[in-house]
């Protein structure tokens, strides 16, 4: 009997379900399997997914429509995402946009008639440094002109019989001299490998060290409360996973230091006893796997990840990199495992904490990429010579990506305490009338507070900076943050899913002059509310930007208001239709 493509779909997935146990865990990584092969994940694959794992249909599909990067139709072969983050659109993204358009003849979420094209917007993917960027593929294009377009357009139908044979066009980062390009990779892993682990953790704990994926917990805390939890498992998973907007300091640590990073997940293994590493990679930077998946190869070879490693008898560990795909909550570190579960990226309710209850129950440390960077250097050059640098809140130096209105983006080195009054003449942004620091989840700091310090005992752990010149619409730039966390929102609560779409729509209307003083008055008490009442920190951080402006802007967020005396005209046709 002829086997039918349906046949050949269905084998495909039970031969990597076979590679994967059979586990209801491997979703995730069988739907983008299963994408890569036949470019999109067809309603009858998902019903022979749910056979090779034994769960039922509407959890695959649940999972399948979470994630931006999995597709439940036909695409184009190559799909085209460009970043609309604010630092792009501020860059020209608009115009690329529109020479996109020009060019292939279909508007954003369409594809060409050929087959060839799809063209959708995406949120940040870590090119800020050198925006306007777009992914095509898994290929990163950069510092892109409208005159770039048919060029690169041109080079993917060259390629359209080997379409994932496209290969990046990158700009040079610009960055500061930094301290992991003075270090030796390992000397930390050595060292630590000299001391019991409580002694590795007491050293992490003496350095000050803490996280800096945004939450600024103390790493050797961490460690301590996962070490002290008696089981026969434990894990350690590295989140790099970074989607805040503005972010890209991790993808210059991934590409020039990821020894420095798998060292610190190592020593961090050490010290909690675990025995299993995940690196959780965003789908972002799928281009980096071949270069990580080679880093890890030849530190097998070297013998600084296996069995007994470095001759250390019965320090067994390894690390395997699972891709993500293409969802910002998956950031959060119990959303993060949740993606690792084969689930929806959603945020669990805590506690339990993971260092408790973590992936498959077990005790686990999540540390941002980093953070385990700096523990390789700390454990080479000891706690006191990290401690001494920074405030006395905030230890050691720190990496901030920056971007937006300013001559020269980029990440910069700083200790710990330098103010942004600083920050901004080192970079060339001087007469910028605000800044975002922390990424859309962060603090928006008007040019009246230049002189606060970024510092914990300031403004906080962010350490992504966005410049905001003396022109810019404040009201656009939290349009655009409002867009994204609708797009983000993991829908569990409803003031996040619902109260930032009515937040959005409050926006639009303010910006197009159909609102009143009431309804503004209105708008500002649902913000609050939705940083009072959301479940999670994207919900609690969307409209704080909202609410900075209307303190340090108000004028921004007034003049388009409705006139008074407007309103209190006899009410018209078009008046009242507007006002239903
Ligand atoms: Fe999900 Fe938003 Fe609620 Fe967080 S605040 S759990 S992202 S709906």
């Amino acid at each position: 009997m002829a086997v039918t493509r349906q046949d050949e779909i269905r084998q495909f997935i039970n031969n990597i379900a076979d590679q994967y146990g059979h586990e209801s865990f491997s979703l995730l990584s069988l739907l983008l399997e299963t994408q890569e092969k036949y470019g999109y994940v067809s309603e009858q694959a998902m019903q022979y997914l749910a056979d090779a794992l034994d769960i039922p249909p509407a959890k695959v599909y649940g999972v399948a429509t979470f994630y931006h990067f999995i597709n439940l139709t036909p695409q184009g072969k190559f799909i085209i995402r460009l970043s609309r983050d604010i630092s792009s659109i501020m860059k020209g993204a608009g115009e690329i946009a529109s020479q996109l358009e020009r060019q292939l003849g279909i508007q954003f979420g369409e594809s060409t008639a050929d087959g060839l094209f799809s063209l959708y917007w995406t949120g940040c993917i870590g090119m800020d440094d050198l925006a306007p960027a777009m992914l095509i593929n898994q290929a990163v294009f950069t510092n892109l002109s409208p005159e770039q377009i048919p060029l690169i357009l041109e080079q993917c139908r060259e390629l359209k019989d080997s379409p994932q044979t496209l290969v990046s066009q990158m700009g040079k980062t610009m960055t500061t001299k930094l301290t992991y390009a003075s270090h030796h990779a390992d000397d930390g892993l050595k060292a630590a490998l000299t001391m019991t682990p409580e002694a590795v953790i007491d050293e992490i704990a003496a350095s000050g060290l803490c996280g800096r994926g945004g939450a600024g917990f103390p790493t050797g805390k961490k460690w301590r409360l996962a070490a002290g939890v008696q089981s026969a498992v434990h894990y350690m998973i590295c989140n790099a996973d970074e989607g805040e907007p503005g972010t890209f300091k991790d993808r210059v640590v991934l590409t020039e230091f990821a020894e420095r990073v798998f060292e610190g997940m190592t020593v961090a293994a050490y010290a909690i006893g675990a025995r299993e590493g995940i690196f959780y990679l965003r789908a972002e930077y799928t281009y980096l796997l071949a270069h990580l998946n080679a880093i890890l190869k030849n530190r097998r070879e070297a013998g600084l990840l296996g069995q007994d490693i470095l001759g250390k008898a019965g320090f067994d560990f390894d690390i395997r990199i699972q891709l993500g795909a293409g969802a910002y909550i998956c950031g959060e570190e119990t959303a993060l495992i949740e993606s690792l579960e084969g689930n929806r990226g959603e945020p669990r309710d805590r506690p339990p904490y993971p260092v408790e209850v973590g992936l498959h129950g077990y005790p686990t440390v999540v540390n941002n990429v980093e953070t385990l960077a700096t523990v390789s250097v700390i454990l080479a050059r000891g706690a006191s010579w990290f401690s001494a640098i920074g405030t006395t809140r905030s230890k050691g130096f720190k990496l901030f990506s920056v971007s937006g209105d300013c001559r020269q983006p980029g990440l910069y080195e700083l200790p710990w305490g330098s103010s942004i009054l600083e920050l901004l003449k080192l970079v060339g942004g001087e007469g910028a009338k605000a800044v975002q620091v922390g990424g859309y989840s962060g603090t928006l700091i008007p040019s009246s507070a230049f002189n606060r310090r970024l510092a914990y005992e300031d403004i906080g752990a962010g350490s992504t900076v966005i410049i905001y010149g003396a022109d810019r619409d404040m009201l656009e730039i939290v349009q655009n943050y409002l867009e994204f966390f609708v797009n983000e929102s993991c829908g569990q609560c409803t003031p996040c899913r619902d109260g930032n779409v009515v937040l959005l729509k409050g926006i639009k209307a303010l910006r197009e002059g159909r609102s009143s003083v009431h309804q503004l008055e209105n708008l500002l008490n649902l913000a609050k509310s939705i940083c009072l009442t959301s479940k999670c920190g994207l919900g609690q951080s969307s409209p704080k930007a909202l609410l900075t402006i209307s303190q340090y802007f108000h004028d921004e967020l007034t003049r388009h208001l409705i006139p008074v005396q407007t309103l209190n005209q006899p009410v018209s046709g078009h008046l009242s239709e507007r006002s239903r």
